[in-house]
């Protein structure tokens, strides 16, 4: 039996990102790591943990040349992977090419109104953010695949008053999950303007209970998810900064993971509420 069981663990593999959210939390520093070094650290993990789910993301995991190559990979391996994308280079076809591969597709969604995304950095560089009509594609053709369709919208200054109602009729989520930003000093610390209250984010999502909701306030995800960034190393968010451990690449899950805050209640808490 494996010395951990049952983890979902979430790998930030690339630092690319097409878009240039104000209030992004992923950027971890430059993306030196190729499909082979990613290899061995899944590797170095799955010694040691019996994962329920790879949770790829980013940056934006579609935007490394090798995404496909990992998705087949950990795939091969027989364990379940998901996504976690801005959806802005999500195609039908691609998706449909990996409908018996991923077991969920997330897109993240803060905004619904071109003017919101250009305001909040939601934006690629020819300053096109992905519009509802094209969302609505994307989230046919992830129903049409059979594959788990999650939306994760981040309740923030530009949008904690609107309604998401109909956004939320028309895309048909499995899963819609509501963060309240966070602020991760020398990350995002420029973007305090676009912080909202505890007050404000309970409002919104009580605005939206009907739709059913996963709610994670800020409490909730310390310490409570496990990620892997684009060097290969695990991140501790204590104190609302980001620690790091020496990286999987050179080193066995089981060594580095004692030395991360991990809150195994507020983890079964988190996936309980999923
Ligand atoms: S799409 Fe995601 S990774 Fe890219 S800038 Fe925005 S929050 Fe950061």
């Amino acid at each position: 039996m494996k010395e951990y069981q049952d983890l979902v663990v979430n790998l930030h593999y690339t630092d690319i990102c097409n878009y240039r959210c104000r209030f992004c939390h992923s950027r971890f520093g430059r993306t030196p790591l190729g499909l082979e070094e990613w290899k061995r650290i899944v590797s170095n993990i799955t010694r040691d943990v019996d994962v329920r789910r790879f949770n790829l993301a980013g940056g934006e995991p579609l935007a490394a040349p090798f995404a496909q190559g990992l998705i087949d990979h950990i795939h091969g391996l027989g364990i379940p992977v998901s996504v976690i994308t801005n959806g802005s280079l999500l195609t039908p076809s691609w998706i449909d090419a990996n409908r018996n591969k991923l077991s969920m597709i997330g897109i993240s969604v803060d905004a619904f109104r071109h003017e919101d995304n250009c305001r909040l950095g939601r934006v690629n560089g020819a300053g096109q953010s992905l519009s509802m009509s094209r969302l609505g594609e994307l989230a046919r053709a992830i129903h049409a695949a059979g594959i788990r369709l999650k939306i994760n919208t981040v309740v923030n200054r530009v949008n904690c008053r609107q309604d998401f109602h109909a956004l939320v009729a028309a895309v048909r989520p499995d899963r819609w999950k509501l963060l309240r930003m966070i602020r991760i000093e020398g990350t995002n610390d420029h973007a305090d303007d676009l912080l909202v209250s505890g007050a404000e984010f309970e409002a919104f999502a009580a605005r939206h209970a009907d739709c059913r909701p996963v709610v994670e306030n800020t409490a909730d995800i310390v310490n409570a998810y496990i990620v892997v960034n684009p060097m290969g190393r695990l991140l501790d968010n204590t104190g609302g900064r980001y620690r790091e451990t020496p990286s999987l690449l050179d080193h066995s899950f089981g060594k580095v993971f004692p030395s991360v805050a991990f809150d195994r209640r507020a983890y079964e808490r988190r996936y309980k509420a999923a």
